[in-house]
């Protein structure tokens, strides 16, 4: 099995290990869903129906309403990663209302806003699991391609899901639904990293590296934590958006050696988001000593990294991966105190192909939502 963000050579085979262990499974039917698949690399997204599991005993049943596209939905499509499994239904930033729960289901009833982020079980046993960092279970199930009781799993761009409550979250009922969806992956994804690592502290210089749909919601948390936030973009033309309407003190061109230089050692904290191979020494130049540049975004090739850069700056990289349950429940009732949520394009189903193609030009503002309940045909 495998986790569908680990490459091939990490992956390894659960699904036999997870039987042992799943809840046991209700005897109701299988119920045909109407989902979107990609059936090969190419990645061209077509209607398919496949069947969603019987709703067991701590299962909640939802419509979906609206699916975000993450950069990671395009990696996989094209099998970029080297881990993907076909036909598959992308999809993991998904939010809807739920229509059924399972006997033992305690935390939702129907009608309740949920989400549903990038996982759907872990071990519940490990370490990891135990601490609250689930996210990090070896044995993890993916919402989409991944395995579950030897089956495939199918994500949010499809008409309803069914998932043990343990991986669903709250939707604060203050937020749209739409405006939510990109909480579930892009909002947790640099949430997570922001709290651990500390960026939080009002006042310190925090870079968001890629103004995409992972990076503006960094800006939005680091504004609303109280920090001064600097865009580092390849994008001239979104600094204007970037200041006006989200608020960054600051915006560096990536691309132009003079604004980079000028910005050196200026940096408490980096967030880098960029979803392509890029230069990184150039990045850790604009940490102050005991800088902090945390990786989220994934590209499909190696860095290169001249050690120096960090040396002689006792300067850190870190990564970070997704969020825990808990995580995302926090972020969840944050942002519904805050107001926090995404800047996003909603489109019909149907739009999907053109989305995808967009997305790999850097051109959205600045997370495509597929309108689901409403388009999906
Ligand atoms: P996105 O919306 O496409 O944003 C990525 C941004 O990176 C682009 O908007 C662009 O911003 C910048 N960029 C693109 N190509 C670039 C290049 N060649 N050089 C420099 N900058 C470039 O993608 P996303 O959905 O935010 O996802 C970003 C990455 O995070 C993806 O690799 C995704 O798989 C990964 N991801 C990781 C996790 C995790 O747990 N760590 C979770 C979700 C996603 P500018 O136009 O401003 O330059
Ligand atoms: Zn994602
Ligand atoms: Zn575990």
């Amino acid at each position: 099995m495998a986790c569908s963000f680990l490459p091939a050579c990490r992956r390894i085979d659960i699904a036999r290990f997870f039987v042992l262990f799943r809840p046991s499974s209700n005897t109701g039917k299988e119920s045909e869903c109407l989902g979107w698949a990609a059936k090969d690399s190419s990645g061209v997204l077509a209607p398919w129906k496949f069947p969603r599991r019987p709703l067991r005993s701590t299962d909640v049943k939802f419509k979906i309403s609206y699916c975000g596209i993450c950069h990671t939905d395009l990696h996989l499509i094209h099998n970029e990663w080297g881990s993907s499994k076909y036909p598959m239904v992308p999809g993991h930033e998904v939010v809807g209302v739920v229509t059924e729960v399972g006997p033992g289901a305690k935390k939702f009833k129907v009608g309740d806003h949920v989400g549903v982020g990038c996982m759907v079980f872990s071990c519940l046993k490990c370490d990891h699991c135990k601490h609250g960092d689930e996210q990090y279970c070896d044995q993890l199930i993916w919402t989409y391609n991944s395995l579950e009781d030897g089956k495939i799993t199918f994500g949010g761009y499809s008409g309803f899901m069914v998932t043990d409550e343990k991986f669903v979250c709250r939707v604060p009922n203050n937020l749209p639904l739409d405006a939510s969806a990109p909480l579930l992956c892009a909002g947790i994804t640099v949430y997570s990293p922001m709290k651990h690592f500390g960026m939080t502290q009002p006042g310190k210089n925090f870079g968001v590296v890629g103004l995409g749909g992972l990076g503006h919601m960094a800006v939005k948390f680091g504004k609303a934590f109280g920090m001064k936030v600097t865009v580092i973009s390849t994008s001239p033309n979104k600094e204007k958006e970037a200041r006006e309407v989200l608020g960054a003190h600051n915006f560096i061109v990536s691309r132009d050696a003079a604004q980079m230089t000028k910005a050196a050692k200026t940096m408490d904290y980096i967030l880098d988001t960029v979803s392509a191979p890029h230069p990184l020494d150039a990045l850790l130049e604009l940490l102050k000593i005991d800088g902090k540049l945390v990786m989220v975004g994934l590209p499909d090739k190696p860095l290169d990294l001249p050690a120096g850069v960090i040396i002689f700056g006792r300067r850190t990289l870190a990564g970070s991966f997704i969020g825990s349950i808990k995580e995302t429940q926090d972020m969840l009732d944050f942002c519904g105190k805050n107001n926090v949520t995404s800047m996003i394009e909603l489109v019909p189903m149907d739009y999907v192909n053109k989305a995808m193609e967009r997305l790999r030009k850097s051109d959205v503002k600045y997370r495509f939502v597929l309108d689901v309940e409403k388009t999906l045909k």
